[in-house]
């Protein structure tokens, strides 16, 4: 529940919308057709009945195995099929990861991410994860893992750990996705994400804009994660940063407006969710970014480097929130590893409060 509607006596509080998962394509469409300042309005009035509209919750993403992956999708430098200069790195050392979840919580990240460019973790690789997650938990930050395709015994060796969130893109809408991945179906994505519900963790999953994709196809991929059973709690919305050597490496600019419109509808379709602002931060200027917040993007990775490619400056990202009156969100610290937080909504909690 948001911090802001807490303070307002509950008859005055407007009523929040209805939290559904049956949108048709039609209707997401007819949201992406509204004129921009409707649109921008409408999400806006949703964004302030679940959050505070001045908040900004803050992640730290650090790259703990990169590289020489053997998957094919388009956009990725991390790929091994793709010739883009960039440098392997083995696995990192549990203590290296956790030197950089202590400067990352000095800097005021509540949430810290760990990403490996992995198909899937190995049975080798899960206890050096499963440390490396205890370890950011015992420092009272969340946590949160990408490392590919998990299997339903890997999900639950996690959740056992304590891990809050595990992200896991859809990408794009399940028409246009086999242009930009072939090495693993819709499919198995969405099964990674009934896995990681399974096993009680928080779902981050969202996708990439500006890959030459239709309007319909943003379109496509929010109804996607809209409707299933629970809302991701974390949605991040990226755009393509084109990388030399990957086939996406000449794709055409995405009009701005349109990348805000794809905030707003996601922030429309998913009230309760955070809606994330990730790769490709550093090609927007700051009126961008404002107008991405107020759309209804309440999350950002902060920090040097998101995975691979460049991320604005943390202290860029501090002077505009200043600017603009925004704080970091803080988070209540919970020792309890899959605890609820207020800050998100808990779909369930609420239909069995009633
Ligand atoms: S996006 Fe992930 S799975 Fe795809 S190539 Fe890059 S690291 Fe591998």
């Amino acid at each position: 529940m948001s911090t802001a509607l807490s303070t307002m006596p509950a008859e005055q509080a407007p009523p929040q919308p209805e939290i559904r998962h049956d949108w048709t394509r039609r209707e997401v469409e007819a949201l992406f057709a509204l004129p921009f300042n409707d649109l921008l309005f409408r999400a806006q009035s949703i964004h302030r009945r679940y959050f505070d509209p001045n908040q900004v919750q803050v992640s730290t993403l650090l790259s703990i195995k990169t590289g020489a992956c053997p998957e094919d999708c388009a956009y990725c430098p991390q790929s091994t099929r793709y010739d883009t200069g960039l440098e392997v790195e083995k696995l990192m050392e549990v203590e290296k990861v956790l030197e950089q979840a202590r400067a990352a919580k000095a800097s005021g990240a509540t949430r810290f991410c760990m990403g490996a460019a992995w198909r899937c973790p190995k049975p080798r690789d899960m206890p050096h994860v499963v440390a490396m997650v205890k370890g950011v938990r015992e420092l009272g930050l969340e946590s949160c893992m990408t490392l590919g395709m998990l299997t339903r015994e890997q999900a639950g060796q996690l959740a056992e750990a304590g891990l809050d969130y595990y992200n896991h893109n859809l990408d794009t809408s399940p028409e246009f996705y086999g242009d930009i991945i072939t090495t693993r179906t819709y499919r198995d994505r969405l099964e990674t994400l009934d896995h990681v519900r399974e096993a009680g963790m928080k779902v981050c999953s969202g996708g990439i804009v500006g890959m030459g994709e239709q309007q319909s196809d943003r379109a496509g991929l929010l109804q996607q994660l809209a409707n299933l059973p629970q809302h991701p709690e974390s949605v991040p919305v990226n755009m393509l940063v084109r990388v030399q050597g990957t086939p996406l490496a000449e794709e055409e600019d995405l009009d701005p407006f349109e990348f805000i419109r794809t905030i707003a509808v996601a922030r429309i379709l998913m009230p309760a969710s955070h809606v994330r602002l990730s790769a490709g931060r550093e090609e927007m200027n700051e009126q961008m970014h404002a107008l991405a917040y107020f759309a209804g993007a309440n999350s950002i990775f902060y920090g040097e480097k998101l995975l691979t490619t460049p991320n604005p400056r943390a202290n860029r990202d501090m002077a505009l929130f200043a600017r603009l009156g925004i704080e970091p969100e803080s988070r209540p610290l919970s020792t309890e590893p899959t605890a609820p937080s207020p800050l998100f909504y808990d779909a369930a909690a609420a239909s069995e409060a009633g």
